[in-house]
């Protein structure tokens, strides 16, 4: 593989596991004083910039959905873990000259935020594959990363990506701007709840709610997540 992956030798089998169960013990507690039943929330595995070898112990430690950010990178660890029948997630931003892979590869794409990609990947879709289940990027706060959709222009976004005979729409997702205080780190994540709330009525597919990373999973999770996305917290850092 052409992909560097140089903090892997520090990760053994066992502190995966260890992390693994520290992770399902946070979500678990974050349930709870939620007041939401345990396993309303799902754990999406951030495998960007890890090896296909970290992938296969995570699958040995019960995970069976793995999340990347680079197309090219998620289809050859898709090829390469093929016999393992993982569900890949694309969740980085997403490139017109990449929806070929992302259409082939992914079952789940958390990171559609305007129309062309959409219809692309709709277009691109093989057809024994099935629908690729999507979620909308929304854009929560302003200095948050460049991708997603602004919140007034979702519906119209909405209604067109139904129309596409490939996709099939799941959810919302974001990517709040990074703040320490659990306080603030909640803002973000209560204002695509509401958005979701204000259109399920009109979109009940919408039910998926993909928020909150390794530093803000209890926040998101108190604001309603249903779709948690730990990378680091799993795996150990990564270079950037
Ligand atoms: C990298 C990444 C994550 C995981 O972040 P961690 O802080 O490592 O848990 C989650 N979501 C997206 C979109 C990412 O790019």
């Amino acid at each position: 593989m052409a992909h560097q992956f140089p903090y892997d030798a520090d990760m053994t089998p066992t502190d995966l596991r260890l992390n693994i169960s520290e992770i399902n013990r946070r979500i678990r507690a974050a349930e709870c004083a939620a007041d939401r039943p345990p396993g309303a929330v799902s754990l999406l595995a951030v495998s960007k910039k890890k090896s296909t070898e970290l992938i296969r112990w995570a699958h040995q430690a019960g995970l069976s959905d793995f999340g990347e950010n680079y197309a090219q990178e998620m289809a050859e660890k898709a090829a390469q873990l093929a016999d393992l029948g993982l569900t890949w997630h694309f969740i980085g931003p997403i490139q017109s000259n990449k929806t070929r892979l992302i259409a082939e590869f992914s079952d789940w794409v958390h990171s559609v935020d305007r129309l062309k990609i959409a219809q692309r990947l709709s277009d691109q879709r093989p057809s024994e594959k099935g629908p690729l289940k999507v979620l909308l990027q929304v854009k929560t706060s302003d200095e948050a990363s460049k991708s997603g959709v602004q919140p007034d222009a979702l519906k119209t976004l909405i209604d067109a990506v139904e129309t596409l005979p490939n996709l099939q729409l799941k959810g919302l997702m974001t990517i709040p701007a990074s703040s320490a205080e659990p306080a603030a780190q909640r803002v973000p994540f209560r204002h695509l709840r509401t958005i979701q709330q204000s259109l399920i009525g009109g979109n009940p597919e919408l039910a998926i709610l993909s928020m909150g990373m390794s530093s803000d999973l209890e926040a998101a999770i108190a604001e309603g997540s249903n779709l948690v996305r730990v990378g680091t917290d799993i795996f150990g850092a990564r270079y950037n």
